[in-house]
């Protein structure tokens, strides 16, 4: 008989874990609490209007691809992922604007009109930024470092060698600061932490890997709209055999002699001789799993990363000042961040990220329309934020700053709907509302998150944005990757 696993939640890493263990021979049920899979990565109408409500750009498609390559399908023949160009348009508080692009000729040229005295300095930048790439990518992206045996790995021990050429004893601003003398570039790359929920006037400089995986491997955008990969995802789940339970909570995760048993579904006891939890481990620990005291005390010391406050618009007009990717910078960034992570409070002049999906695909909003999905940074959930305040004063604040951009949209806003950090709680049970799991806001942030292996209990393993190597979508589906294997490796007989 093959061994049953038991997938706790559908996001993108349950999802990526439970392709591969079915694939593999396992019995693999899925269990989501929300009538969609998904988790944060979803979809939603308003009318005329369609927005994906999580993540707009993607990163390392390879990732994905490599997914769907174990399970003999080209994801080309599934999906078209297009790469993004300008990766994002800037607009600067003292009203400059710049366009990134992944191009490097496209960006040389940018550069030059925009800041000649730093071209240098950017080349120079990335070939550092790729080296922090080719030095931690294997060790603690594509392997687990929570495993002895993987870590004494050769091309695990090259990263251990050269610990210092990490720049982990700098901060991200430290290091971008060094590079660039323009202060809206210092901006530009001072942002990149944000992708995993951090702060760069704290996180290690280990951190900017990202944007060697934004310029030197590229940004992308799904045709169709981000949606589209978790419904090629579902589809190869049932076709390996997956059996999915949507609209499905988990209530308990149950086991005796230190070795899981099953989990429980309101009363009903289901039996597994291995569990995969893609829902947030602070919350596993707080909600499913009982005893265990000391270590949910120790999880729950652990900084959340950044929640954030989304606003979806279906407006009225075409905007060509704005690409499919926008930010639009606060004056004062180290501000900005001191207020959402050590004051835990709403930044009073937010830098807005402001996405919009029918530049590519015009059948996202009408004719006269767009499609805006608009986010900013927050603290994760505190006692004493008054939500209902926050949306309106942030609401007033966004529309009064694209007004400096000769954008007057106030009167335009056709269909609207707010996802607050409360809604991070309740609808994905993420921790105190964070979006990526747990900040990389200190040096050993990586080795402190919770491992794809449970040590207390046998049987348990975790995937996604809150355990190893973290949050963001080409991390979520390598974690479900590194689960998986852990399983199959340990739990085959
Ligand atoms: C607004 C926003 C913008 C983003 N932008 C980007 C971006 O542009 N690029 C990028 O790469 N990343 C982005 N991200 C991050 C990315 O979406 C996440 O890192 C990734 O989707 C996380 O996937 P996951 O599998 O870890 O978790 P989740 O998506 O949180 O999935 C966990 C699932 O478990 C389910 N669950 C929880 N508890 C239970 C239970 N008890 N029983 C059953 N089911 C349960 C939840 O409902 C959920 O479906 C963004 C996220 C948000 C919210």
């Amino acid at each position: 008989m093959s061994r049953r696993c038991v997938i706790i939640g559908g996001g993108l890493a349950g999802l990526a874990g439970a392709i591969r263990l079915a694939k593999a021979g396992f019995h693999t049920e899925l269990y989501e609490k929300n009538a969609t899979l998904g988790g944060k990565m979803n979809e939603l109408t308003l009318g005329a209007y369609r927005f994906d409500t999580g993540p707009s750009l993607l990163t390392m498609p390879f990732v994905i691809e490599n997914l769907f390559k174990e399970i003999g399908v080209r994801l080309s023949d599934l999906l078209e992922i297009r790469s993004v160009d300008p990766l994002c348009r800037y607009f600067f508080a003292d009203g400059a604007v710049f366009d990134a692009s992944a191009d490097e000729r496209t960006m040389q040229v940018n550069l030059k009109n925009f800041a000649p005295d730093d071209v240098n300095a950017f080349e120079k930048f990335m070939t550092y930024c790729r080296r922090i790439y080719d030095l931690t990518a294997d060790a603690f992206i594509f392997d687990s470092i929570h495993e002895l045996t993987r870590v004494l790995r050769l091309k695990n021990l090259r990263t251990l060698l050269h610990i210092r050429q990490l720049d982990a004893f700098r901060t991200v601003h430290q290091a971008v600061s060094r590079y660039f003398s323009n202060s809206n570039l210092v901006q530009v790359f001072d942002r990149y932490p944000t992708y995993n929920g951090s702060n760069p006037f704290n996180a290690p400089a280990t951190l900017n890997i990202i944007p060697y995986v934004e310029y030197g491997l590229g940004g992308y955008y799904i045709k169709g709209g981000m949606y589209r990969l978790i419904e090629a995802m579902t589809a190869a789940a049932k076709n390996v055999g997956v059996r999915i339970h949507t609209d499905t909570p988990v209530s308990k995760i149950e086991y005796s002699n230190g070795r899981v048993s099953g989990i429980r579904i309101h009363q009903e006891f289901i039996p597994a001789h291995c569990i995969l939890c893609n829902a947030d481990v602070v919350v596993a620990y707080n909600q499913l799993i009982e005893n265990q005291r000391r270590y949910r005390n120790k999880l729950n010391a652990l900084e959340p990363s950044i929640s954030g406050l989304v606003f979806l618009w279906g407006v009225e007009g075409r905007y060509s000042r704005l690409s499919q990717h926008n930010i639009l910078f606060s004056e004062n960034y180290r501000f900005e961040f001191d207020q959402i992570f050590d004051k835990l409070e709403p930044p009073t002049d937010p830098t807005i990220y402001l996405s919009v999906t029918s530049k590519s695909d015009p059948e996202h909003a009408p004719a006269d329309g767009e499609n805006w999905f608009i986010l900013v940074n927050m603290p994760y959930l505190t006692e004493g934020q008054d939500w209902k305040t926050i949306v309106s004063t942030m609401r007033r604040l966004i529309i009064k700053r694209l007004e400096k951009l000769g954008i007057f949209v106030a009167e335009k806003i056709r269909v609207e709907k707010i996802l607050t950090p409360q809604d991070f709680l309740h609808r994905f049970a993420g921790n105190r509302g964070s979006i990526y799991g747990i900040s990389s806001n200190s040096r050993n942030s990586a080795f402190l998150r919770p491992p794809n292996r449970d040590r207390r209990i046998k049987g348990l393993y975790f995937a996604g944005g809150s355990t190893h190597p973290g949050g963001g979508v080409p991390l979520a589906v390598q974690s479900g990757k590194i689960a998986a294997e852990l399983i199959i490796e340990n739990e085959n007989n």
